[in-house]
Formats: structure tokens, sequence, C-alpha cells
């Protein structure tokens, strides 16, 4: 089995006074070392976040595919590898929707973090419609080809199966539609990636919390968790690091 990553995504939450729950966050990833925890906070939050506790992996939740340049209101992966992260998510459903982002820029994004030298975390994931026509596979499927950069490698990429229902929701797909759902994504990758398809690891993400986290996490193929929600707290996150094994 692959080292389990638990990565928090505190979305649009968070301030300078709540990076006093990286303190129990980072003191849980010493506790669990056979664990990589990782924390992502908004971009104004990476910087104090990677001082405040350097052992702690900080990662960014998007980044620009470009180095530079006349993009008013954007952030390179660069500029956050600079800041301190290690990691950025790239093509999370809320940027899809919200932002309109494609495949082909999610993998611009994902090869532009790699070249910064951050892990890509990669985010794919159905909607309740299309899990109800019966094309979950397929457009998960459709979306590991547009965006996944071609020489990702188990150290630079992660991929993320995050449904969109299940965001927010408290909703979890069974354990049964999981393990369907990881094993395609685990074939996909390798027919992209060869061998170093089988090193990558692929998080659940979607209402995780402590009372599912070690269900979830005992599915085959699933190499961690992505948390929105429950990574806000200390209280809810740690027991979630500690289901991870
Ligand atoms: P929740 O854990 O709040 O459902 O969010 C999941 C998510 O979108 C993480 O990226």
């Amino acid at each position: 089995a692959l080292r389990k990553l638990v990565a928090g995504n505190w979305k649009m939450n968070g301030s300078r006074a709540q990076l006093s729950e990286l303190d129990a966050i980072a003191a849980a990833a010493v506790d669990h070392m056979h664990v990589d925890v990782a924390i992502c906070p908004p971009f104004t939050l990476i910087a104090p976040a990677a001082e405040r506790q350097p052992g702690l992996a900080i990662g960014a939740q998007d980044c620009h595919a470009a180095p530079s340049g006349a993009h008013t209101g954007c952030v390179s992966a660069a500029m956050v590898a600079e800041a301190g992260a290690r990691l950025a998510i790239v093509g999370h459903s809320e940027r899809r929707t919200d932002n309109h982002e494609t495949d082909a820029e999610i993998r611009a994004k994902a090869e532009a973090a790699i070249g910064a030298g951050l892990t890509a975390i990669v985010c794919v994931g159905e909607t309740e419609a299309e899990r109800d026509a019966g094309h979950a596979l397929l457009v998960v499927e459709g979306q590991l080809e547009g965006s996944i950069p071609p020489a990702g490698t188990g150290e630079t990429l992660v991929v993320a199966y995050e449904p969109v229902w299940a965001i927010g929701t408290g909703r979890t797909p069974s354990v049964a539609d999981v393990a369907e759902m990881h094993a395609a994504i685990r074939a996909r990758l390798v027919s992209l990636l060869g061998g170093e398809g089988e090193k990558v690891r692929i998080l659940y993400g979607g209402s995780v919390k402590p009372s599912n986290a070690a269900e979830l996490l005992g599915v085959k193929d699933v190499d961690g968790a992505l948390v929105g929600g429950a990574s806000l707290k200390a209280a809810d996150f740690v027991p979630i690091i500690a289901a991870a094994r």
C-alpha cells in the first residue's frame, strides 16, 4: 500500500487567529509519522502557516498556469512555493464551477505546480446528475484523460476523487462505489502514466469526518483523504489523521 496523505482544504475560511489550530495538527503529524499531513489555507495564510509550523506541509488551493504576467488577481505556482507551499490543489470542483476551469487549464496548472517544485493534487469527480445517469466512471475517466500531466509521478502528482454531490452535504458514496471508482482511477492512471500510475496516491474527498474516516480510508486504492469542513478544527482533523494507517 502507498503511504497515505491526509490533506485539509480550508477553502475560503480561516484567519491568522485560526492558525493556532495548526499546532495540534502538526503535533498529530509527528505522532503519526507513517502518514503525510497537509493543510491548504487561503493564499494569504500560506506564509504565516508555514512560518508557524515549518514541519507541517502547507499547500495552496489553486495556482495560475503561467509563471508571471498580466493576470490581475492571480498567483503563480512559484509565488506559492516561495511563500512556503509544498503542494497545490488544482481543478477543485468549486473552481471548475465558479471559475469555469477546463480540463486543459487544470492540466496546465498541474504542470506549472510540478515545474515549481510542488506536488499537484488534481481533483476529479462527477455531479449527482451524472451519477444518476450512470455516467460517473465515464465522466471521471474523461477528466483524468484531460487533466493529468503526462510527466506526473508518484512524487509530484496526487489525484483526489471528490464526488460533487458529497462535498459539504454529509452524504458519501457507499464503500462499494468508492472501491469501484478508485479501481477505475488506478487503471486509468496506469494507462496514462505507465508504472508511475501505480505510485500516484488517490485521495477520497467529500464529507470525510471522524466517524466515517476509518471506513473510507480502509477501502482499497484509497490512499488518503482530502478534507474540507472537518479540517478547520484540530479536534475534527486529528482523529481523521489517526484513522489513516
Ligand atoms: P467537505 O469535507 O467539507 O465535504 O469538503 C470536501 C472538499 O471539497 C475538499 O476539497
